[in-house]
Protein backbone atom coordinates (compact mmCIF):
# COMPACT_ATOMS: atom_id res chain seq x y z
CA UNK A 1 0.00 0.00 0.00
CA UNK A 2 1.44 3.84 -1.01
CA UNK A 3 4.29 2.32 -2.63
CA UNK A 4 3.96 5.78 -5.04
CA UNK A 5 6.75 7.51 -3.17
CA UNK A 6 9.94 7.09 -1.84
CA UNK A 7 12.96 9.07 -0.43
CA UNK A 8 16.57 7.83 0.21
CA UNK A 9 17.97 9.27 3.57
CA UNK A 10 21.35 10.36 3.24
CA UNK A 11 22.69 7.16 5.04
CA UNK A 12 22.46 8.76 8.67
CA UNK A 13 20.03 5.90 9.21
CA UNK A 14 18.51 3.39 7.59
CA UNK A 15 15.86 3.02 9.82
CA UNK A 16 14.99 6.65 9.18
CA UNK A 17 14.15 5.94 5.76
CA UNK A 18 12.16 2.95 5.94
CA UNK A 19 9.48 5.14 7.95
CA UNK A 20 8.63 7.12 4.66
CA UNK A 21 5.86 4.73 3.52
CA UNK A 22 4.49 1.98 6.33
CA UNK A 23 6.07 3.40 9.82
CA UNK A 24 7.43 0.40 11.96
CA UNK A 25 9.63 2.54 14.22
CA UNK A 26 8.74 5.53 16.14
CA UNK A 27 10.65 8.20 14.52
CA UNK A 28 11.14 10.16 18.01
CA UNK A 29 11.91 7.49 20.65
CA UNK A 30 12.99 5.04 17.87
CA UNK A 31 12.19 2.06 20.41
CA UNK A 32 13.73 -1.79 19.04
CA UNK A 33 10.05 -3.34 19.29
CA UNK A 34 7.05 -1.48 17.28
CA UNK A 35 5.54 0.36 19.91
CA UNK A 36 3.25 2.38 17.32
CA UNK A 37 -0.51 1.20 18.29
CA UNK A 38 -4.00 2.02 16.28
CA UNK A 39 -5.29 4.99 17.93
CA UNK A 40 -8.05 7.07 15.37
CA UNK A 41 -9.24 7.15 11.46
CA UNK A 42 -9.78 10.19 10.82
CA UNK A 43 -10.09 11.92 6.96
CA UNK A 44 -10.27 7.85 5.99
CA UNK A 45 -6.82 7.80 7.25
CA UNK A 46 -5.01 5.12 10.36
CA UNK A 47 -3.64 7.25 12.82
CA UNK A 48 -1.17 5.51 15.14
CA UNK A 49 0.16 6.40 18.72
CA UNK A 50 3.84 5.65 20.40
CA UNK A 51 3.03 3.72 23.60
CA UNK A 52 6.49 4.98 24.74
CA UNK A 53 6.47 8.63 23.89
CA UNK A 54 2.86 9.64 23.32
CA UNK A 55 3.98 10.56 19.32
CA UNK A 56 0.96 10.48 17.39
CA UNK A 57 1.71 9.62 13.85
CA UNK A 58 -0.27 8.66 9.96
CA UNK A 59 0.69 5.33 9.13
CA UNK A 60 0.86 4.84 6.19
CA UNK A 61 2.17 8.08 5.42
CA UNK A 62 0.04 10.20 2.50
CA UNK A 63 2.63 9.75 -0.70
CA UNK A 64 4.42 12.97 -1.52
CA UNK A 65 2.29 14.44 -4.49
CA UNK A 66 -0.60 14.18 -2.30
CA UNK A 67 1.10 16.33 0.06
CA UNK A 68 2.98 18.61 -2.65
CA UNK A 69 -0.68 19.56 -3.82
CA UNK A 70 -1.53 20.77 -1.09
CA UNK A 71 1.25 23.17 -0.52
CA UNK A 72 1.71 24.13 -3.91
CA UNK A 73 -2.06 26.07 -4.01
CA UNK A 74 -2.76 29.48 -2.87
CA UNK A 75 -5.20 27.89 -1.12
CA UNK A 76 -3.19 26.80 1.46
CA UNK A 77 -1.81 30.38 2.29
CA UNK A 78 -5.98 31.71 2.06
CA UNK A 79 -6.71 28.91 4.12
CA UNK A 80 -4.67 30.29 7.13
CA UNK A 81 -5.85 33.66 6.53
CA UNK A 82 -3.01 35.02 4.66
CA UNK A 83 -4.58 36.60 2.04
CA UNK A 84 -8.60 35.74 1.73
CA UNK A 85 -10.00 38.60 2.97
CA UNK A 86 -7.70 41.71 1.60
CA UNK A 87 -5.46 44.04 3.00
CA UNK A 88 -7.28 45.37 5.54
CA UNK A 89 -8.50 42.64 7.31
CA UNK A 90 -5.43 40.59 7.03
CA UNK A 91 -3.71 42.74 8.34
CA UNK A 92 -6.10 42.39 11.67
CA UNK A 93 -4.41 38.39 11.47
CA UNK A 94 -1.17 39.80 10.45
CA UNK A 95 -1.13 41.67 13.91
CA UNK A 96 -2.04 38.89 15.68
CA UNK A 97 1.09 36.27 14.56
CA UNK A 98 3.56 39.71 14.72
CA UNK A 99 2.37 39.63 18.91
CA UNK A 100 2.59 35.97 18.88
CA UNK A 101 5.85 36.13 17.49
CA UNK A 102 7.25 38.56 19.83
CA UNK A 103 6.62 36.91 22.69
CA UNK A 104 8.56 33.49 21.00
CA UNK A 105 11.35 35.45 20.12
CA UNK A 106 11.57 37.00 23.81
CA UNK A 107 11.87 33.41 24.87
CA UNK A 108 14.90 32.38 22.41
CA UNK A 109 16.48 35.62 23.30
CA UNK A 110 17.10 34.34 26.86
CA UNK A 111 19.38 32.64 24.85
CA UNK A 112 21.05 34.23 22.18
CA UNK A 113 21.14 37.85 21.18
CA UNK A 114 20.04 38.48 18.37
CA UNK A 115 22.42 37.83 14.93
CA UNK A 116 21.43 36.09 12.12
CA UNK A 117 18.16 34.08 11.24
CA UNK A 118 16.95 31.11 9.29
CA UNK A 119 12.87 30.88 9.29
CA UNK A 120 11.99 27.71 7.73
CA UNK A 121 8.54 27.72 6.34
CA UNK A 122 8.75 31.49 6.68
CA UNK A 123 5.28 31.93 4.88
CA UNK A 124 5.05 35.54 3.67
CA UNK A 125 7.40 36.39 5.81
CA UNK A 126 5.99 37.74 9.21
CA UNK A 127 7.97 36.28 11.48
CA UNK A 128 10.87 37.35 9.57
CA UNK A 129 9.49 40.78 9.88
CA UNK A 130 9.40 41.05 13.54
CA UNK A 131 12.95 39.19 14.11
CA UNK A 132 14.60 41.84 11.45
CA UNK A 133 12.59 44.66 14.12
CA UNK A 134 14.57 42.97 16.85
CA UNK A 135 17.73 43.44 15.52
CA UNK A 136 17.85 39.76 13.61
CA UNK A 137 19.36 39.66 10.07
CA UNK A 138 16.95 37.52 8.62
CA UNK A 139 16.86 34.69 5.99
CA UNK A 140 13.52 32.78 5.07
CA UNK A 141 13.02 29.36 3.34
CA UNK A 142 9.41 28.21 1.84
CA UNK A 143 8.37 25.59 -0.18
CA UNK A 144 5.44 27.35 -1.73
CA UNK A 145 6.01 29.41 -4.92
CA UNK A 146 3.49 32.21 -3.92
CA UNK A 147 4.69 32.07 -0.10
CA UNK A 148 8.45 32.89 -1.69
CA UNK A 149 7.07 35.45 -4.42
CA UNK A 150 5.28 37.47 -1.41
CA UNK A 151 7.77 37.63 0.45
CA UNK A 152 10.71 38.24 -1.92
CA UNK A 153 8.20 40.73 -2.80
CA UNK A 154 8.54 42.98 0.53
CA UNK A 155 12.20 42.82 0.26
CA UNK A 156 13.66 39.59 1.99
CA UNK A 157 16.27 37.07 1.54
CA UNK A 158 14.47 34.13 0.98
CA UNK A 159 14.59 30.82 -1.45
CA UNK A 160 11.83 28.07 -2.17
CA UNK A 161 12.24 25.05 -1.22
CA UNK A 162 13.60 23.09 1.74
CA UNK A 163 16.71 22.46 3.90
CA UNK A 164 17.48 19.06 1.56
CA UNK A 165 16.94 21.16 -1.30
CA UNK A 166 18.21 24.62 -0.68
CA UNK A 167 21.93 24.09 -0.76
CA UNK A 168 22.74 26.62 1.93
CA UNK A 169 26.40 26.67 3.49
CA UNK A 170 27.08 24.86 6.21
CA UNK A 171 27.55 26.97 9.43
CA UNK A 172 26.01 30.28 8.33
CA UNK A 173 23.00 31.02 10.75
CA UNK A 174 22.98 31.27 14.38
CA UNK A 175 19.33 30.60 14.79
CA UNK A 176 17.21 28.19 12.76
CA UNK A 177 13.33 29.03 13.57
CA UNK A 178 10.81 26.13 12.78
CA UNK A 179 7.32 27.60 13.80
CA UNK A 180 4.69 24.48 12.39
CA UNK A 181 6.79 22.90 10.14
CA UNK A 182 7.62 19.83 12.04
CA UNK A 183 4.63 18.18 11.88
CA UNK A 184 4.39 18.77 8.38
CA UNK A 185 7.98 17.01 7.65
CA UNK A 186 8.03 13.37 6.15
CA UNK A 187 11.42 12.99 7.60
CA UNK A 188 11.93 14.89 10.48
CA UNK A 189 15.16 13.67 11.92
CA UNK A 190 17.08 13.97 8.56
CA UNK A 191 15.64 17.52 8.41
CA UNK A 192 16.50 18.36 11.84
CA UNK A 193 20.32 16.56 11.09
CA UNK A 194 20.68 19.08 8.10
CA UNK A 195 19.48 22.22 10.58
CA UNK A 196 22.57 21.07 12.43
CA UNK A 197 24.67 21.63 10.32
CA UNK A 198 23.57 24.91 9.03
CA UNK A 199 24.15 25.85 12.52
CA UNK A 200 27.86 27.56 13.81
CA UNK A 201 28.82 25.85 16.87
CA UNK A 202 25.88 26.12 19.70
CA UNK A 203 23.81 27.36 17.58
CA UNK A 204 20.29 27.32 18.18
CA UNK A 205 16.69 25.53 16.33
CA UNK A 206 13.90 26.66 17.62
CA UNK A 207 10.65 24.95 17.11
CA UNK A 208 7.12 25.54 17.58
CA UNK A 209 4.32 22.71 16.90
CA UNK A 210 1.22 21.75 18.53
CA UNK A 211 1.53 19.35 22.06
CA UNK A 212 -0.32 16.32 21.65
CA UNK A 213 -0.05 16.07 25.44
CA UNK A 214 -1.70 19.53 25.90
CA UNK A 215 -5.00 19.24 27.69
CA UNK A 216 -6.88 20.35 24.73
CA UNK A 217 -5.13 17.71 22.76
CA UNK A 218 -6.31 15.26 25.48
CA UNK A 219 -9.77 16.72 26.07
CA UNK A 220 -10.37 16.17 22.18
CA UNK A 221 -8.26 13.14 21.46
CA UNK A 222 -9.13 12.52 17.27
CA UNK A 223 -11.10 15.88 17.20
CA UNK A 224 -8.39 18.05 17.95
CA UNK A 225 -8.22 20.94 14.95
CA UNK A 226 -4.35 19.63 14.86
CA UNK A 227 -5.27 16.04 13.98
CA UNK A 228 -5.05 16.84 10.28
CA UNK A 229 -3.89 13.40 8.21
CA UNK A 230 -3.39 15.08 5.39
CA UNK A 231 -0.94 18.00 6.39
CA UNK A 232 0.14 16.90 9.93
CA UNK A 233 2.26 13.64 9.27
CA UNK A 234 3.36 14.10 13.46
CA UNK A 235 2.18 14.91 16.34
CA UNK A 236 4.69 15.35 19.13
CA UNK A 237 4.63 15.03 23.11
CA UNK A 238 7.11 17.22 24.89
CA UNK A 239 8.66 14.01 25.57
CA UNK A 240 8.01 12.44 21.71
CA UNK A 241 9.70 16.06 20.26
CA UNK A 242 12.86 15.81 23.34
CA UNK A 243 13.60 12.56 21.49
CA UNK A 244 13.46 13.62 17.92
CA UNK A 245 15.94 16.78 18.78
CA UNK A 246 18.25 14.67 20.65
CA UNK A 247 18.33 11.91 17.99
CA UNK A 248 19.11 14.57 15.64
CA UNK A 249 22.00 15.67 17.59
CA UNK A 250 20.86 18.50 19.23
CA UNK A 251 20.76 19.47 23.01
CA UNK A 252 17.59 20.75 24.81
CA UNK A 253 17.59 23.96 26.55
CA UNK A 254 13.55 24.56 27.23
CA UNK A 255 10.62 23.14 26.62
CA UNK A 256 7.78 24.59 27.38
CA UNK A 257 3.80 26.06 26.84
CA UNK A 258 3.32 28.77 24.73
CA UNK A 259 0.89 31.18 24.17
CA UNK A 260 -1.12 32.54 20.73
CA UNK A 261 -1.61 35.52 21.05
CA UNK A 262 -5.73 36.96 20.06
CA UNK A 263 -7.60 39.91 19.53
CA UNK A 264 -11.24 40.22 18.70
CA UNK A 265 -10.40 42.00 15.43
CA UNK A 266 -7.99 38.99 14.24
CA UNK A 267 -10.34 36.40 15.54
CA UNK A 268 -13.57 38.09 14.04
CA UNK A 269 -11.52 37.93 10.39
CA UNK A 270 -10.57 33.95 11.02
CA UNK A 271 -13.66 32.62 11.99
CA UNK A 272 -15.84 34.89 9.48
CA UNK A 273 -16.56 31.84 7.34
CA UNK A 274 -16.19 29.31 9.28
CA UNK A 275 -17.76 30.46 12.60
CA UNK A 276 -20.33 33.23 11.60
CA UNK A 277 -22.24 33.51 14.66
CA UNK A 278 -19.18 33.83 17.24
CA UNK A 279 -18.25 36.69 14.75
CA UNK A 280 -21.43 37.70 15.77
CA UNK A 281 -20.58 37.68 19.42
CA UNK A 282 -17.79 39.26 18.89
CA UNK A 283 -19.35 42.46 17.56
CA UNK A 284 -21.57 42.87 19.64
CA UNK A 285 -19.09 42.84 22.03
CA UNK A 286 -17.12 45.30 20.35
CA UNK A 287 -20.30 47.35 19.86
CA UNK A 288 -20.38 47.66 23.74
CA UNK A 289 -16.45 47.79 24.84
CA UNK A 290 -14.47 49.17 21.59
CA UNK A 291 -11.19 49.05 23.51
CA UNK A 292 -11.03 45.52 23.54
CA UNK A 293 -10.96 45.13 19.68
CA UNK A 294 -7.61 45.24 19.60
CA UNK A 295 -6.30 43.80 22.94
CA UNK A 296 -3.95 41.62 22.83
CA UNK A 297 -4.95 38.18 24.34
CA UNK A 298 -2.33 35.22 25.54
CA UNK A 299 -4.33 32.46 25.34
CA UNK A 300 -2.78 28.44 25.68
CA UNK A 301 -3.98 26.77 22.37
CA UNK A 302 -1.65 23.87 22.25
CA UNK A 303 1.18 24.68 21.47
CA UNK A 304 4.64 23.96 22.66
CA UNK A 305 8.26 25.74 21.64
CA UNK A 306 11.53 23.84 22.10
CA UNK A 307 14.54 25.79 21.94
CA UNK A 308 18.03 23.43 21.32
CA UNK A 309 21.72 24.05 20.51
CA UNK A 310 23.89 21.98 18.70
CA UNK A 311 26.47 19.85 20.66
CA UNK A 312 29.91 21.54 20.70
CA UNK A 313 32.72 19.08 21.20
CA UNK A 314 32.54 15.65 22.58
ZN1 LIG B 1 7.87 6.98 20.51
Amino acid sequence: MNKGHREVGVGRDMAVAAIVERIDLCPACHGSESTLKPWAVKHGRAIVKCRRCGLVAVNPQPSEEETRRIYNSEDYFQGSGFTRFGYRDYEGIAEMKRLTFNRWLKILERYVHPDNLLDVGCGTGILMQVAQTRGWRVTGLDISAYAVERTAARGYEVRQGDVVTADFQEASFRVVTMLDVVEHLRDPVRHLGIVSRLLSAGGIVMIVTPDAGSLSARLLGRDWPHVKPMEHLWLFTQRALISLLERAGFEMLWIGRVTKVVTLRGLGTDLRESHPWICAVLRVIQGIAPILTNKALPLPLGEMMALARTRTGT
